[in-house]
Parts: C-alpha cells; sequence; structure tokens
C-alpha cells in the first residue's frame, strides 16, 4: 500500500506501525476464541479481566482496512474483540443483504494473524430474539441526510445495533474508520446524547496502492468498473488540491473529475461541516468533509476526504477535534 499523493494513508501514519503491543494481549497468530451465542460471549469475556477491552465491529468480508483498526485497537488495549455481524436492520429491502460475501474462514486469518481474543459471531436470531426490535435508536436530523437519504432507515438499524454490541461486549473503547464517515459521526453522537461509557476512536480510511478506499464491496467489482472507480478517489484529490482557494473552488475541482467518468453515477458530492453536515458558505475556512457517493455497475460505493479549507488548505488524516489514531 503506498501513500497517493495529496491524500493521506492510514498506512502512512502510526497507527499501523506503532509500538509494542499492549501488555495481556495475546501473540499475533493465537486462536482467537469464538463465541456464536450469548452465553458463549459472556464466558469469554468474563475470562478478558486482566485490563481494558477494545472492540472493531463489523460486517465480515474483513480487508487490510479492518485488519488496520484490529491492529491500531490491539496497540493500545489490552485485549481486543471482533463482532462479525451481518446486521439485517440496516439494509434496505432493495439493498445487498443477500448477496452480501461471506467469508468466514479468512476472517479467522486476519483475526488470528492480528492477534484478536475474542470473535463474536453470532446470527440475527442471538441478537434479534424476539424478531424485529420494536425499540430502536433513533438517528436524527443527521441520519437523514447524505447516505441516510438515500438509505431510509439505515442509521436506525445501525445505531441500534452498535448500541447493542456495545452492551453485549462490555468494550471500554470502540475503533471505526473514518471511511464510513457519517456513521462514526452518528455514534460519537449516541454515546455522547445518551451517555454511553465508550471511547470511540477513529482510524484514518485504508486505500488500495491507486487510491481506491478498501471495501468489502469492491470485491462486486469487475476490472473495468474497478477503473471506473478510481474517479471517486482521484475527484476527492483534485478537491483537496484547490482547498487553499475556498469551498466553491475544491467542489468545481472535485466535479470536474467525475464528470469526466460517465458510467459513474454520482449522487452526492458535498463539502460540509464535519459536525453539521451542512454545505460550508463560501466565506467558511477550517476543517470540512468533502464526501461523495455513487454507483459503479451494480454497487454502490462511498469515500470522503478530511480536508482544511484556507490559505494552509489539503487533505488532513482525521478531524483535529476527535479522538483518533490518525498521525
Ligand atoms: P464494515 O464491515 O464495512 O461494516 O466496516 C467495519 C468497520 O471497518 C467500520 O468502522 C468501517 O468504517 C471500517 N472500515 C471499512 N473499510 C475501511 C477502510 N478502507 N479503512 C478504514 N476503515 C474501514
Amino acid at each position: 500500500m503506498s501513500e497517493q499523493p495529496g491524500m493521506p494513508s492510514a498506512s502512512a501514519g502510526a497507527t499501523v506501525t506503532a509500538g509494542p503491543p499492549a501488555e495481556g494481549s495475546p501473540p499475533a497468530g493465537r486462536e482467537p476464541v469464538v463465541a456464536r451465542s450469548r452465553e458463549e460471549l459472556h464466558a469469554a469475556r468474563r475470562a478478558l479481566t486482566d485490563g481494558d477491552v477494545a472492540v472493531v465491529m463489523t460486517m465480515g468480508a474483513l480487508h487490510e482496512g479492518h485488519a488496520t483498526l484490529i491492529e491500531t485497537a490491539r496497540q493500545r488495549a489490552a485485549h481486543v474483540v471482533v463482532t462479525i455481524f451481518l446486521n439485517p436492520l440496516q439494509f434496505g429491502p432493495r439493498e445487498d443483504l443477500s448477496r452480501y460475501p461471506r467469508t468466514f474462514d479468512s476472517d479467522m486469518e486476519i483475526c488470528r494473524r492480528a492477534g484478536v481474543d475474542l470473535v463474536f459471531a453470532p446470527t440475527p436470531d442471538v441478537i434479534y430474539r424476539d424478531g424485529d426490535p420494536g425499540v430502536r435508536i433513533s438517528a436524527g436530523p443527521l441520519g437523514n441526510v447524505l447516505e441516510g437519504q438515500a438509505r431510509p432507515g439505515h442509521f436506525d438499524g445501525m445505531l441500534t445495533v452498535v448500541a447493542k454490541l456495545f452492551h453485549l461486549t462490555r468494550a471500554d473503547s470502540a475503533y471505526f474508520g473514518q471511511k464510513d464517515a457519517q456513521q462514526l459521526l452518528l455514534i460519537r453522537r449516541m454515546v455522547r446524547d445518551l451517555d454511553f461509557s465508550v471511547k470511540v476512536i477513529s482510524v484514518p480510511t485504508v486505500r488500495e496502492s491507486d487510491g481506491l478506499a478498501m471495501s468489502s464491496r469492491n470485491m462486486y467489482l469487475t476490472e473495468s468498473d474497478r477503473e471506473t472507480a478510481l474517479c471517486l478517489s482521484r475527484a476527492l484529490r483534485a478537491g483537496a488540491a484547490a482547498a487553499s482557494e475556498g469551498p466553491s473552488a475544491v467542489r468545481r475541482a472535485a466535479r470536474a473529475v467525475l464528470v469526466r467518468e460517465p458510467l459513474a453515477l454520482i449522487d452526492y458530492l458535498v463539502l460540509v461541516h464535519p459536525a453539521t453536515l451542512e454545505d460550508v458558505p463560501e466565506w467558511y475556512r477550517g476543517e470540512a468533509l468533502l464526501a461523495v457517493a455513487g454507483r459503479v455497475g451494480t454497487t454502490r460505493l462511498i469515500d470522503n476526504l478530511p480536508i482544511l479549507v484556507g490559505p494552509q488548505g489539503g487533505a488532513l488524516e482525521v478531524f483535529s477535534d476527535v479522538e483518533s489514531a490518525g498521525a
């Protein structure tokens, strides 16, 4: 994985290569305990007594982006729990739940390599004992824009399972990727608004050497789709390169890349405030989120770049005012 010009890569940060594992972690290569039921989870969790516990929540089909989250967690916490759960609540009726890749054996290989203590891989009936939960977390207005507009109910379903997994794993800290910027923001808001006692830590987006953000959904891309998909990260880089000239220059530069790729059906390209997700006005100077979503072939892809708009403008690894594992 190499660093992209004008685009920070997580592999370049201190996050991936930082010091020795925290005391208490199993050596990389040891077999993680696998829990399928609540009882198995509780028994295995009770055994993690000597030190703090970090959780990395995933939907499986693990790749180097997930591995970086896990490795970052392992460098900072005594124990790491990985959850692998394809949450039906966050998929709409016309979305890709049934075709979502399921690769448990290679997921376990990554967990083994990264020194995970415990893998919780339940089926939906374990998580939702009485079927669809009548009581759910509401993401509120921030859940209705951008991804929420394209995927109604997605963030309510996501937050509901994240809340449940916080309770079930009793984690002290949780690591989430900047790749899913709106999800990360909403999880931070839920933790703050509902007084969860867990520390949320963000990890910069991990990219392929050509700039494509790693995603489980990249498995759906044909070779030519993949070529097309590169316009998303290219657009973000072009936008970041114009950051010293102000918001409309950023949007214009990014859009100019996207219009040259008619096979990418762009849903949105926005430059928004990182906390409110509202478009930043032309006079704005400071940190902003440049985010893009679109369909390539049959696959919906998202990507984003935190940027600094202003005289010293350009791409950032992560936002400065949040706890992160960025450089
Ligand atoms: P998912 O399995 O797609 O739900 O992702 C699980 C976690 O991995 C989320 O916190 C994602 O933001 C994070 N993640 C996914 N892809 C990447 C990536 N390319 N770089 C960093 N984190 C990622």
